[in-house]
């Protein structure tokens, strides 16, 4: 059952204004899925590899229940196959269960149809798992952006009620600059939301604050700065992202991979559960669904 959002702050941190709940989410994929490494591992392998989704994916939600938050899962289909049980334990736990795509291919490198059927079976892979209804999409690397900006229409379509696919920043791998900060409407006559993962604004320049690799990289108190800073200033909710990868320092590694994708990834893993521990301490926390549906049809 979903906690509303307006009683969410009773079990937060008296530190801070309490008004903004900020919205918790996971995506659930192991390490060889991430982007970053498609050149290194191929899909050909996923089954023959050792699988870390499952404990990393219980991790996650023992971190949740220890903190009293509840968050959104946006879990890929493939875990959904092999794990069905974990999901189901997601959705117990009173999180919200939404869509990852099946098998984390980028919107980019699909055609409509083959990302509508995608979208299709990945929710009812999902529901038929739960017996809930799926209304939330993330798309695998924020891969909608300008060029795909259909894929908004394909899910309304498909019945979800939002996405959080678009990054409104510059990166080498994803991005819609152009993107409003916040949650908008991009759908002439629909209710439907696209809920972009959170910037902040330093002398006119958007940045990233939304967690990721950023979160892990950057001091704790610079992301703490910028949530607070959207939070109080722009009065606006975050909307925050991690893996469960990324509290697995002893997940294998992928030395044939470059410098860079080595770096991004494996950086700080030892000390990124800590650090998010600290956040669900410092902020108020809710579901996708419960920070921003709140009075939607
Ligand atoms: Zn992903």
């Amino acid at each position: 059952m979903s906690v509303p959002a307006s009683q969410e702050p009773e079990t937060k941190s008296p530190k801070l204004d309490q008004q903004i709940v900020n919205a918790l989410t996971v995506d659930v994929e192991d390490y060889f899925h991430v982007g970053a490494f498609e050149n290194d591992i191929s899909r050909d392998d996923w089954d023959d590899l050792p699988c870390r989704v499952e404990q990393n994916t219980f991790r996650t939600l023992e971190l949740f229940e220890r903190n009293g938050v509840r968050g959104t899962f946006f879990i890929l289909g493939w875990v959904c196959q092999r794990y069905p049980n974990l999901i189901k334990k997601i959705h117990e736990h009173g999180h919200e269960v939404a869509s990852h795509s099946i098998g984390h291919h980028r919107v980019t490198d699909l055609s409509r149809e083959e990302f509508i059927e995608d979208i299709r079976d990945s929710k009812k892979l999902l529901e038929d798992t739960i017996g809930a209804a799926v209304i939330g999409y993330r798309a695998p690397s924020f891969s909608i952006g300008e060029k795909n900006i259909w894929a908004l229409e394909c899910l309304k379509e498909a019945g979800y009620l939002y996405s959080s696919s678009i990054y409104p920043i510059k990166h080498d791998h994803y991005g819609m600059p152009s993107a409003p900060r916040f949650s908008f409407k991009p759908l002439e006559g629909s209710d439907f939301l696209e809920m972009p993962v959170t910037t902040f604004t330093l002398f006119n320049r958007k940045l990233p604050c939304g967690g990721g690799g950023y979160f892990r990289l950057l001091p704790y108190m610079l992301s703490k700065m910028a949530m607070n800073s959207v939070n109080k200033r722009d009065r606006e909710a975050c909307i925050f992202y991690f893996h469960p990868w990324e509290i697995d320092p002893d997940q294998p590694r992928q030395e044939q991979a470059s410098f860079k994708s080595r770096f991004r990834h494996y950086t700080n893993l030892n000390v990124m559960e800590a650090k998010i521990e600290r956040l669900l301490g410092d902020f108020a926390w809710g579901r996708m669904d419960d920070v921003f549906l709140q009075g939607e049809g």
